[in-house]
């Protein structure tokens, strides 16, 4: 079995094996089907290509923090000012993992509550409103609830706020719900517009999001993606910002594990130059599910008022695991891992393109690689994740700039390196994996469905084809066993 040079090394995981052996022999002294759940659960992870861009694999030490009383402890409220009382040992955690955070991103202040990347959203579009805006009274709504307000109430609140409005990168270039759009509270709170990408090149046109600020005055540019394949020059970006006096929040969730691991630097570091970046830290940083918002100094009061404002009470459990994966993100290991997810993307693009597969941008410099599955097999993206998936190779469809198929069927299919890199996958490995998703899209051809809609994610697969690319896949894994001695 080879030694793991990351997240741990073998004997971690061989000391671990018992004590997960007897913490699951009790969840099923409880309910045997959750216990018999997670041991499945780690069996599909292991047994499976994980490609989705916004997935990882925590370390065991983040993972084990997570399992502690901490989960039991009310601490609505900031570090040291709570409104229950013995929260002293949370205020450690709160403030290891905020130190760590401040000196991993070399930001003013981290707030490390956020239980997720829409909270910590949520959170930084109230702390912005909150200190640029005089908020007036709200009333006049009858007895109904938000729910049910019509867009038009929205637009009269919105006004009581002098109609706050911000701009972000247009989902389809692969931007993010919450940034602006409708079936997000974003896309209710302010008036939104977005900003897409040159429909030749598929890059940020940064002329174009200047035209937009200039003549539609956001208080707030929000910058960042879920699924665009290139680097932003957040630099660039506040410039903009400045112009027109706006504030530039960067939601860094996708990229924060090339952040702290020095990949991006300088102009594409959102840190030094937004005052606002918001994260997860569950994807390419590698920790637990959370999120976290990291803040000039002007803004720290204002961002530590989240939770009771538009949060619940503190996760101390969570806050313990970030603080672990923050302290293992501050290594040169995490920083040699980042930087191969980084090369990771680079050597699948090269093995999708040089198969005749067309990448959006024609590339990646970043660790998301976006198929035009359409335009490359004459696939939707629903029809090639599903294709995939039953070849053992779990991707998200996704939409690709103008996409004809919509949202729902889509053109896309996105796959991302962080997660494999983790198992210790190299360039190598990702050109077998480029192989393996053209030997199964190309076996693929779509079939209409009898209402005479494209794309129902009806398809046929060549006979054979995906239980002889599943089988490879198997193989390529299991040279790369997830926690490694971690025998169940
Ligand atoms: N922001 C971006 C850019 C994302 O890609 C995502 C999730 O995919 C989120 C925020 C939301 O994160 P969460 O699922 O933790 O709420």
């Amino acid at each position: 079995m080879p030694d793991s040079t990351y997240p741990e090394p073998v004997s971690i995981n061989e000391k671990a094996a018992p004590a997960y052996r007897t913490l699951l022999d009790i969840i099923s002294s409880v309910e045997p089907r959750i216990a018999e759940a997670t041991r499945a659960e780690l069996h599909d992870q292991r047994h499976s290509l994980k490609l989705i861009a916004s997935e990882n694999y925590a370390s065991l030490p983040v993972l084990a923090t997570m399992g502690t009383w901490f989960s039991d402890k009310y601490a609505e409220g900031t570090i040291g000012h709570r409104f229950y009382a013995g929260c002293q040992n949370v205020d450690t955690v709160e403030a290891v993992a905020a130190e760590h955070a401040c000196e991993l991103f070399g930001a003013d202040h981290a707030y490390v509550q956020p239980h997720s990347g829409i909270d910590a959203n949520l959170t930084a579009y109230w702390s912005i409103l909150a200190h640029h805006v005089e908020m007036p009274a709200l009333a006049e709504f009858g007895s109904r609830t938000v729910n049910d307000l019509s867009q038009e109430d929205w637009d009269t609140l919105r006004h009581r706020f002098n109609d706050q409005r911000a701009i972000g990168m247009s989902l389809d270039a692969g931007g993010h719900l919450t940034h602006g759009f409708r079936p997000n509270i974003s896309g209710k709170m302010f008036n939104q517009r977005s900003y897409g990408t040159d429909p030749t090149t598929g890059l940020l046109d940064y002329a174009k999001v200047r035209e937009l600020a200039l003549e539609f005055k956001p208080l707030i540019i929000v910058a960042g993606y879920s699924a665009y394949p290139r680097r932003v020059n957040f630099a660039k970006m506040r410039e903009i910002a400045d112009e027109i006096g706006a504030v530039l929040m960067v939601d860094m969730a996708h990229f924060a594990g090339l952040v702290a691991g020095k990949v991006f630097t300088g102009d594409e570091d959102p840190v030094p130059h937004a005052q606002v970046v918001t994260t997860t830290t569950h994807k390419s940083l590698r920790g637990p599910r959370g999120g976290m918002v990291l803040v000039t100094k002007e803004y720290a009061d204002d961002v530590d008022r989240g939770c009771p404002m538009v949060l619940g009470g503190p996760l101390g459990h969570v806050m313990a695991a970030k603080a672990v994966a923050l302290a293992e993100a501050r290594t040169q290991t995490f920083r040699d891992y980042a930087q191969k997810v980084a090369d990771n993307a680079k050597a699948l693009a090269e093995g999708l393109m040089s198969r005749g597969v067309k990448l959006v941008t024609n590339g990646t410099d970043n660790h998301i690689n976006l198929l035009d599955v359409t335009a490359s097999f004459g696939l939707t993206g629903r029809q090639a994740e599903s294709a995939l998936l039953d070849s053992g190779i779990v991707t998200n469809r996704n939409s690709i700039p103008a996409d004809p198929n919509g949202a729902w069927y889509t053109s896309g299919v996105r796959i991302g390196t962080p997660a494999l890199t983790s198992r210790g996958f190299g360039a190598e490995e990702f050109d077998r994996v480029a192989a393996l998703i053209v030997e199964a899209l190309k076996a693929t051809t779509p079939r209409t469905a009898s209402s005479g809609k494209p794309g129902k994610a009806k398809y046929v697969m060549a006979d054979g084809v995906a239980d002889r690319v599943h089988a490879e896949a198997d193989e390529l894994v299991g040279n790369f066993p997830l926690y490694p001695g971690l025998e169940l």
